[in-house]
């Protein structure tokens, strides 16, 4: 029985209710058109339309959930200044406790975080991909996570519910929640990329255009069907010593070059409220032992993305850190 009196251990500073771009058909056709013409001056193939979204569990996604749809919610948990300068320990964290503070117990949770030392032991990152616990079901871990092989500087990326049985994660995530539901969802096809930006931040950056001051939260899932991606992996320990830039992060971070077919878990929000966010972070895996942290393709000529989207009706930030500061948001 709830007391009243329990200490809420990750306090949600803001609950903000997001821009409303669903509200009736119009605005849909409008928001379809703005990310077309915006993709557009990135890619030179780009198709943006409304389907029923394809069957998330079978593969390549091979989701625990059918969909991605109903009561979509985005979450920031924590941030970068609990793993730079130097780490924060104290921070671990549990989806089926989030799936609870964002009032949707039971929600299927995708997107990018700092995978949980507290039970691998070591540093590493995560793709979170996990149905949470409700009343009429068991929670299911689809997660995967990608470390740094001590041994030989190579990487590996593991099924996490193969060796654990918790639903942990650390320091920091991005994470959109939804019912999980079969539904419309929006469809975005982009090949050969003839501008500067990743797939993510060219979608961020057209919707800051279109809705200004008004922010609109993303999320969802992509495949990068053809081409390579530039990525990067957390070392399995901590630096010892403080990381107070990004020169110094990049020198920590192991990077790689990861190749098609890699399913992607982007969140992404246009524009900060104010909330000290991180405004895009996508992580990947693969069936081919593949997966990390996406900063972009490296391979213009080829690269094919075909992504399902929706907009968050709401937006929560969870244990915000007190301190912060702006770098490793890359
Ligand atoms: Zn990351």
């Amino acid at each position: 029985m709830l007391t009243g009196k329990e200490e809420r251990k990750w306090p949600v500073l803001n609950t903000l209710f997001m821009c409303q771009v669903w509200r009736n058909s119009l605005e849909v056709i409008v928001f379809l058109l703005v990310l077309q013409k915006g993709l557009k001056d990135n890619f030179a193939d780009v198709q943006v339309s409304v389907v029923d979204c394809p069957d998330l569990t079978k593969e390549p996604f091979t989701f625990p959930v059918k969909g991605i749809c109903g009561k979509t919610r985005i979450a920031e948990v924590g941030g970068v200044p609990y793993l730079l300068p130097l780490v924060n320990k104290k921070k671990v964290y549990d989806l089926n406790k989030v799936a609870k503070e964002i009032k949707l117990p039971g929600a299927f949770i995708l997107g990018a975080g700092a995978g949980p030392f507290q039970t691998l032991g070591f540093n590493s990152e995560f793709m979170p991909v996990v149905q949470t616990e409700s009343e009429h079901k068991p929670p299911v871990n689809g997660s995967y996570f990608a470390c740094i092989n001590p041994k030989d500087g190579g990487y590996l990326l593991e099924k996490y519910s193969e060796k654990y049985h918790d639903f942990g994660f650390a320091l920091l995530a991005n994470l959109f929640a939804s019912e999980g539901q079969p539904g419309k969802v929006i469809e975005v096809k982009a090949k050969r990329r003839t501008g500067k930006l990743n797939f993510v931040t060219c979608m961020r950056q057209t919707l800051e255009k279109h809705y200004g001051d008004k922010p609109v939260g993303m999320g969802g899932t992509f495949i990068v069907q053809k081409g390579k991606v530039k990525t990067h992996i957390m070392p399995p320990e901590f630096s010892s010593c403080p990381l107070n830039s990004e020169e110094e992060l990049n020198k920590w971070l192991h990077f790689y070059e990861m190749k098609a077919p890699l399913i992607c878990l982007p969140v992404f929000v246009s524009k900060d409220p104010g909330f000290d966010l991180r405004l895009e972070h996508t992580h990947f895996f693969s069936h081919h032992g593949d997966g990390g942290h996406y900063h972009y393709d490296t391979t213009p000529e080829t690269v094919e993305y075909l992504g399902y989207f929706l907009p968050a009706e709401f937006l929560y930030r969870i244990d915000r850190p007190k301190e912060t500061h702006s770098f490793g948001r890359d």
